[in-house]
């Protein structure tokens, strides 16, 4: 079983909130919080998109069925049961709940800014957004996101975002290891911050 943790207990093991590896702080209570609002928020779906995240049990990620997938498996069918040309209303099938995906969609919490030195449950809810995996690359595909010295927003400094992950701290083809954390930056999304 994952143990939850509060921050205070770990604070003291890092130099900087931005050295917490991901699956460490994915345990903290603060960052569970903050994050579950944030997709409540956003109604649990991605703010670009707009799919809903793929339900998990076990290994295996489900998506919903759509209409025409309800549609035809809640169909009545007329079978011949005894040969006879006397046609049967088939029982009608259980209906389905999900269907099996190797492209789940997997809901990430993304920042639209930093400031420096801040822990990632210490800002404004405005200052993010639920977006799936596939949004969330192309976002930090395009912009580069704003690091700020501090809360006057006037000064940025200057990160390099991780080589493999490109500052999402994400890797999709990983997505059944270590919940898709990079393994390079460890979901620290910059280079300065790898350990
Ligand atoms: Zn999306
Ligand atoms: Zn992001
Ligand atoms: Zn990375």
């Amino acid at each position: 079983m994952t143990r939850i943790i509060t921050y205070k207990s770990i604070k003291a093991n890092y130099k900087s909130p931005w050295y917490i590896p991901y699956d460490v702080l994915l345990n903290t209570i603060e960052w569970r919080e903050f994050r579950q609002k944030i997709i409540d928020r956003d109604c649990s779906k991605c703010k670009v998109c707009n799919k809903e995240q793929s339900e998990k049990t076990g290994r295996d990620y489900f998506r919903k069925p759509t209409v025409q997938e309800i549609a035809e498996n809640s169909k009545e069918q007329l079978v011949d049961l005894l040969g006879d040309g006397t046609l049967f209303v088939k029982m009608k099938n259980a209906p389905i709940v999900g269907i099996k995906t190797d492209s789940p969609t997997i809901l990430h919490v993304h920042h639209k800014y930093y400031i420096l030195g801040r822990l990632p449950w210490e800002y404004k809810s405005e200052a993010l957004v639920t977006v799936c995996h596939n949004c969330h690359v192309k976002i930090h595909d395009e912009e580069m996101i704003p690091v700020f010295v501090d809360d006057s927003f006037k000064e940025k400094i200057d990160l390099t975002p991780c080589d493999r992950c490109n500052g999402t701290g994400f890797l999709e083809q990983h997505f059944h290891v270590q919940n898709g954390i990079c393994f390079r930056c460890n979901g620290r999304k910059f280079e300065e911050f790898i350990a």
